[in-house]
């Protein structure tokens, strides 16, 4: 059934590989064409260092049959001398094989990665909600690097057993054409053999590689998790969940090791039953006179070499499956397209005021359920308007919904009178600067991360943008100051020195627009304060929507807007919501009361 399977999938792929319009097939052919040069010499290199094998068993047999028995001294060194002089050839051929022939699938398998990485920066938000970030970098990773070992191993392969294969089986029928047929009714035996068996073996340690990764990812999460564990008693619940892993790890390797087994065992099995078929069949051939003893040993020579040839075309049946699957899955991300476009001749934003309006804006995730409906909302340039609500009532949606991570599903948002989408995103991205809760800085130093805001921008500016945001000074304290390496190699910073450098980022940046979205709510109170501060600064003399869970920060804004699950519910300056005695008035008494707790902990 399975080498129906794959005897199936061969055909289909040769049928169209051989017509030429299938697009899997054509856009696979299209990254050999900047390497074609290589690639042709790896073939030829190959066909070469078959033709050279081939030359050995012809050489001994007129050794043995002629010049050896008739004493022909001078063909004799001649023909050992060529020989030696064929085998240094075959060498050099043999290393560019070897060494080219990787070189080609290597770069192929580079062209992939660099188109598939800028191909993924392109594409929307919603597709990172939808997809695991491991699930994309085995696609980058491993998925490749099978098509990379199919790209030059698979075709070099095939061609390589081809001249073997048909090269030894016309100079056999020259010798004896009974004989030969006879032996080679034996080879698509030991093929369908190889391959089926091969195949197994390989699912099998394919389920190894998945049962580890399944021991790994537990190991990781008990762990890092040892104290909720203890606190919970629970050693034993984690134990068995372990054990039930590794028992499965185990198994799987035990079975992989038993295909293993079979696949070798069946391998060697079938080629000492070559061997014996060879001899026996011409033993009597020889016996009746049709061959002498000097063809015999030309044919047990180059009956020894098909084993290289069948190892070789098992491989690629193998590879094949792996490569084109891997590759099939390069293409489907390929034509993933992003929605969320520029639109031809679209403005370029620059030197704008900064006045936000969203008018009527809905917007869903999924059709279940709408999470911003109707919003009416306008932040005049340079003012501060403060977004305020339950969990879950959709503020950062909104905020994401400004830079276009998200486009509107009816109404409309506009900047300066002008409708965002019709505004080229890179120069809407760039007007806008984004501060949030979860706070990212990239592996590096510390100032290749507030560069990241201006990539163009001097020394100079790096430090001024780092003291107004309130973390210069703590900056000279590290040990190489700027070039300070953060995470996992270098220094641990805290949430608040994280947030702080992040801050420096926009400062850097300096967009008249300004989105901060609960940037202060996973620090403690005497973070806050200080980053609170630098906050200020930061929005100075910018359009700014802010979202704060702490209320007492955004008494100042100039309009506060009340968001729920059901829309605006309250707008207005934070006193006269507060006389309205509203939701708003109620969410700020019950935090005021906590916030008098807690300033008295302080
Ligand atoms: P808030 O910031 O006010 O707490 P959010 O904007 O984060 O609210 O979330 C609003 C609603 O949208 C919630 O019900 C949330 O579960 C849902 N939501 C948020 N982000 C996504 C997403 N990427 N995909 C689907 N639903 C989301
Ligand atoms: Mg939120």
């Amino acid at each position: 059934m399975k080498i129906y399977i794959i005897y199936n999938k061969l055909i289909y792929n040769a049928y169209y590989f051989i017509k030429g319009d299938d697009i899997v097939i054509k856009k696979f052919a299209s990254y050999y064409k900047p390497h074609r040069k290589l690639f042709i010499l790896d073939m030829f290199c190959a066909f070469l260092m078959a033709s050279i094998d081939l030359v050995f068993p012809i050489a001994t047999r007129s050794l043995l049959n002629d010049i050896l028995p008739n004493g022909k001294t001078r063909t004799f060194y001649i023909v050992i001398g060529t020989l030696f002089f064929l085998y240094i050839l075959r060498a050099i051929f043999n290393y560019i094989v070897d060494y080219w022939g990787h070189v080609v699938g290597t770069r192929m398998e580079a062209d992939m990665r660099n188109d598939l990485f800028s191909h993924i920066q392109t594409l929307d938000t919603k597709y990172f909600d939808e997809t695991r970030t491991g699930h994309i970098m085995s696609r980058v990773i491993n998925d490749l690097r099978e098509i990379s070992e199919l790209a030059h191993h698979g075709p070099e392969d095939l061609f390589l057993s081809a001249v073997m294969i048909i090269g030894s089986f016309v100079i056999l029928l020259n010798i004896e054409w009974r004989l030969t047929l006879i032996i080679f009714t034996f080879v698509p035996i030991m093929i369908w053999f190889a391959i089926v068996k091969r195949e197994k073996m390989s699912n099998a340690f394919r389920n190894v590689r998945k049962k580890i990764a399944n021991v790994n990812s537990q190991l990781e999460n008990s762990i890092s998790g040892i104290r909720v564990a203890k606190s919970y008693a629970n050693e034993e619940y984690e134990m068995r969940k372990f054990s039930e892993g590794n028992r499965e790890f185990k198994e799987s390797r035990e079975f992989a090791f038993k295909s293993m087994a079979e696949f070798f065992t069946g391998i060697n099995f079938l080629s000492n039953l070559l061997n014996l078929l060879v001899i026996g069949a011409g033993g009597i051939f020889v016996y009746k006179g049709l061959i002498n003893l000097a063809d015999l040993v030309a044919y047990l020579l180059y009956v020894n070499f098909f084993m290289q040839p069948i190892r070789r075309l098992t491989q690629f049946a193998q590879q094949f499956q792996l490569g084109m699957t891997g590759f099939e899955r390069f293409i489907q991300i390929l034509e993933i397209k992003p929605e969320i476009v520029n639109k031809k001749n679209a403005i370029k934003l620059t030197d704008i005021n900064g006045k936000i309006e969203l008018k009527d804006v809905t917007f869903n995730y999924n059709e279940k359920e709408s999470v911003l409906k109707n919003i009416n909302l306008t932040i005049d340039s340079g003012k501060t308007v403060a977004l305020v609500g339950p969990s879950g009532g959709g503020k950062t949606t909104l905020c994401h919904l400004i830079p276009r991570f998200y486009d509107v599903e009816a109404g409309d948002i506009l900047i300066d009178e002008k409708n965002i989408k019709d505004i080229d995103i890179k120069s809407l991205r760039k007007n806008i600067g984004l501060v949030q809760q979860n706070i990212f800085l990239f592996t590096g130093t510390i100032k290749d991360n507030i560069l990241y805001g201006r990539p163009d921008a001097t020394d100079k500016e790096v430090i001024v943008a780092a003291k107004e945001a309130n973390i210069h000074d703590f900056i000279m304290t590290l040990p190489n100051q700027y070039n300070t390496h953060i995470g996992e190699k270098g220094v641990k910073l805290s949430g608040g020195q994280k947030q702080r450098i992040s801050i420096a980022r926009v400062f850097l940046k300096n967009p008249p627009i300004l989105i901060l979205d609960e940037a202060t709510s996973a620090l403690d109170n005497e973070t806050e304060v200080k980053i609170q501060a630098a906050l200020e600064k930061l929005s100075k003399g910018r359009t700014t929507l802010v979202i704060a869970h702490r209320l007492s920060t955004i008494k100042n804004a100039d309009n506060i807007i009340v968001l729920t699950d059901n829309g605006i519910q309250e707008k207005g300056k934070h006193k006269d919501l507060i006389k309205k005695n509203g939701l708003y008035s109620k969410l700020y008494k019950l935090q005021f009361k906590d916030s008098i707790k807690n300033d008295v902990a302080v």
